[in-house]
């Protein structure tokens, strides 16, 4: 297990999509071969991730970025566990809590579009497995 870096992989906003899955997973490769090497591990088996339902990151590019990005690398070979966490609102009139599919989603309950985000728009590196 290890700790979770807050703001290191989340909230960039750029359009050029499938650069940015390219580099998000680049970042991941190279913080888990840091832990790796830090443990003494000689390879990488698996590497799970969060990826948020609002986080704007494609999971099928990242899986994708990550069999080019491990190439060569003590991860080549693992496998990519991607956990979905679905995005939660929380309504600012009514405090009514809500499943959102798309930032523009409006409260269930009263109509607000005044919704803020309490998860969803994470993308982190969990836990891996180390030989
Ligand atoms: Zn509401």
């Amino acid at each position: 297990m290890l700790n979770k870096k807050p703001g290191l992989l989340h909230n960039c906003r750029t359009r050029e999509k499938s650069l940015h899955e390219l580099s998000l997973t680049q970042n991941l490769i190279e913080i888990a071969e840091e832990h790796a090497s830090r443990a003494g591990a000689s390879a990488i088996k698996s590497i799970t991730m969060k990826i948020g339902t609002l986080s704007g990151v494609i999971p099928d590019a990242i899986e994708f970025a990550f069999d080019v990005c491990t190439k060569g690398t003590i991860a080549e070979g693992a496998s990519l566990e991607i956990l979905h966490i679905p995005a939660v609102g929380q309504c600012r009139q009514c405090l009514e809590e809500c499943r959102m599919e798309n930032l523009t989603d409006a409260c269930p309950l009263c109509g607000s579009f005044a919704l803020d985000i309490l998860r969803g728009q994470e993308m982190s590196f969990t836990e891996m497995e180390i030989d």
